[in-house]
C-alpha cells in the first residue's frame, strides 16, 4: 500500500473532505495553523466513518477541532487568516498564541537529560531508574498526528528538536556504565517511521555490545494503529520483521509498546496481520492510551478496546490522563471520573485484561495513579500512589489528597487531613528548582 499522507496545505485533496460542512473545513485551517495536523489515506479510508461526522472519535483524533482552541484564540487566529495576512503573519500569530499553551520550552528538560563524561547527553532522558529513554532523530515525527498530543511544540517546529540524538555510541556507553539500566525505550514521534536501516543503527549496537544489564529493548508507537503497513507490505517490513527476531536471538527481550486510542484501530484485517507478524518474531506487544473526552471516555468503549487487545494476543499495560498541555480542555476529564471508568472497565474484563494499570499522571513527581476515592475518618479522599517516582523510594507508596471532583492533574491536588504537604513535596523541591517545580514539567 502507498503512503499518501495529507498536512495544512494538502488536506483539501481528501476525497471525503467534499463531503463534510464548511464550517469544519474552516475549523480545520484554523485550528490546524496552530497545532499540528496530519493524517494519512489509512486513517482516512479505514478508521474513520465519514457518515459520522463530527462525532467520530478517529475524526476528532486527527482533524483538527474548532473547540481545540479556547473562543479567544480561535477567533484571533480567524481573524489572521481571513484577512489574507501572508505566511509569516500567519505563523507569528500563531507562535504567540502557542505560547499559551503550556509549550514546556526545551530548558526544563535538563532534569532527565543524562550525562557522560560531563557531557549532556540530548537525545536521552533517565527519569526512573531502570528505564532509559531514546529519542532517535530520525524517529521525531509519526504516520499522522494526535490532536491531544503532547509533543504537538515539535511538530510545529517550536522546540529544537535539541533533545534529538545521533548517538547510539554514547547509549551503548551510558548502558554499559549504569548497572542499573535494564530497558531502553525508543520514542519520538514515532520511532518506526524510521527506515529499518536507520531503526538498525541504533539497536544492532546496543546487541552487539553484549551488555548484560541491558535486557528489554522497548520501542514505543502508534504504527500498528496509523500504518500497520509498516509491518506488512512496506519496502522493508520484512527487514524489520528480522531485526526483532535478531533482538530475541541476542537474548533480549522486544517489548513493543503500542498506542490505541479507540477500539476500531484494532478493527482491520491489515492490523489483525500486522499484530501476528510482530507476535511471530518473539515480541510481546503491550498497549497503552490515555483516556480522552470525545475519543474514549466511557468504560463501554475501554471494555471493547482491551478485549479486542487481549484477543490478538496483546498485553493492557497503561491508562493514562491527558496532559497539561496544547488542547488539554478539550481532552481532560477529572481524575475522579477517569477513575471511575477504570473501575467499571476493570469489573467487566477477566483477569487476563486486568493488566491495565491506571489511570495514571505522567508529571513532575512520577507516574501517579488514582487508586480512587474512600472515606477515612469522615473526611472523603482520593487515594495515589506513585508507579514511578522521579526518586525511586517513592513508588508504592499511597497517599491521600482531599477530594475534589474537578481536579484534573495532580497539580489541582491539595494533601488531605489538613496537611501541609505531601510525603514527597520538600524531596521534590530540593531536586528541582522553583520555575521547574512551577512550570510543572515531567
Ligand atoms: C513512562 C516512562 C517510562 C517508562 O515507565 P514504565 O513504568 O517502566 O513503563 C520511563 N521514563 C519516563 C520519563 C516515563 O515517563
Ligand atoms: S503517535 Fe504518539 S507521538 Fe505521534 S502524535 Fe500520536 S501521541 Fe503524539
Amino acid at each position: 500500500m502507498k503512503y499518501n499522507s495529507y498536512m495544512l496545505h494538502n488536506f483539501k485533496n481528501i476525497p471525503q473532505i467534499e463531503s463534510i460542512p464548511v464550517e469544519l473545513i474552516d475549523a480545520i485551517e484554523t485550528v490546524g495553523s496552530v497545532l499540528p495536523f496530519k493524517t494519512n489515506n489509512y486513517v482516512i479510508d479505514n478508521l474513520i466513518d465519514w457518515n459520522n461526522i463530527p462525532d467520530d472519535p478517529m475524526f476528532k483524533l486527527t482533524f483538527p477541532q474548532k473547540d481545540m482552541l479556547i473562543p479567544g484564540h480561535y477567533k484571533k487566529m480567524m481573524s489572521v487568516i481571513q484577512s489574507g495576512a501572508d505566511k509569516p503573519a500567519i505563523k507569528e500569530a500563531a507562535n504567540e498564541i502557542r505560547l499559551q499553551l503550556n509549550p514546556h520550552p526545551a530548558g526544563q528538560l535538563e532534569h532527565n537529560v543524562p550525562m557522560i563524561e560531563g557531557e549532556k547527553l540530548y537525545g536521552m532522558q533517565h527519569k526512573y531508574r531502570q528505564t532509559v529513554l531514546f529519542f532517535p532523530s530520525q524517529g521525531q515525527t509519526c504516520h499522522a498526528y494526535c490532536t491531544f498530543c503532547f509533543r504537538w511544540p515539535q511538530f510545529v517546529g517550536m522546540e529544537d528538536l535539541k533533545f534529538a540524538s545521533k548517538e547510539s555510541e554514547l547509549l551503548v556507553k551510558y548502558i554499559k556504565e549504569h548497572k542499573e539500566v535494564t530497558d531502553v525505550l525508543f520514542t519520538g514521534g514515532d520511532p518506526l517511521i524510521m527506515k529499518t536501516k536507520h531503526l538498525e543503527t541504533y539497536i544492532r549496537p546496543l546487541l552487539d555490545a553484549n551488555l548484560e544489564n541491558l535486557k528489554n529493548i522497548r520501542i514505543g508507537t502508534k504504527a500498528l494503529g496509523y500504518w500497520p503497513y509498516r509491518f506488512l507490505t512496506d519496502d522493508d517490513a520484512e527487514d524489520l520483521l528480522i531485526l526483532f527476531e535478531d533482538v530475541r536471538r541476542a537474548g533480549k527481550h522486544l517489548a513493543f509498546m503500542a498506542h490505541f486510542n479507540h477500539p476500531v484501530e484494532l478493527s482491520t484485517d491489515v492490523v489483525s496481520e500486522a499484530i501476528k507478524n510482530i507476535l511471530d518474531t518473539g515480541a510481546v506487544i503491550r498497549t497503552q492510551s490515555p483516556v480522552l473526552k470525545h475519543i474514549n471516555d466511557s468504560a463501554e468503549i475501554w471494555k471493547e478496546m482491551l478485549k479486542k487487545q487481549v484477543s490478538l494476543g496483546c498485553i493492557p499495560y497503561y491508562m493514562f490522563v491527558a496532559r497539561n498541555t496544547g488542547a488539554q480542555h478539550y481532552f481532560s476529564i477529572p481524575l475522579v471520573d477517569a477513575w471511575k471508568i477504570f473501575q467499571k472497565t476493570y469489573q467487566s474484563i477477566s483477569g487476563i485484561c486486568r493488566t491495565l494499570r491506571g489511570p495514571s499522571m505522567s508529571c513532575l513527581p512520577g507516574k501517579v495513579q488514582i487508586l480512587g476515592v474512600a472515606d477515612v475518618k469522615e473526611e472523603k479522599v482520593m487515594v495515589f500512589r506513585m508507579i514511578q517516582g522521579r526518586d525511586p523510594n517513592w513508588a508504592a507508596r499511597p497517599f491521600f489528597a482531599k477530594y475534589d471532583e474537578e481536579a484534573i492533574w495532580y497539580t489541582d491536588l491539595k494533601p488531605a487531613f489538613d496537611e501541609e504537604k505531601f510525603f514527597f513535596t520538600d524531596e521534590l523541591n530540593r531536586i528541582l528548582s522553583p520555575e521547574e517545580v512551577e512550570n510543572d514539567f515531567e
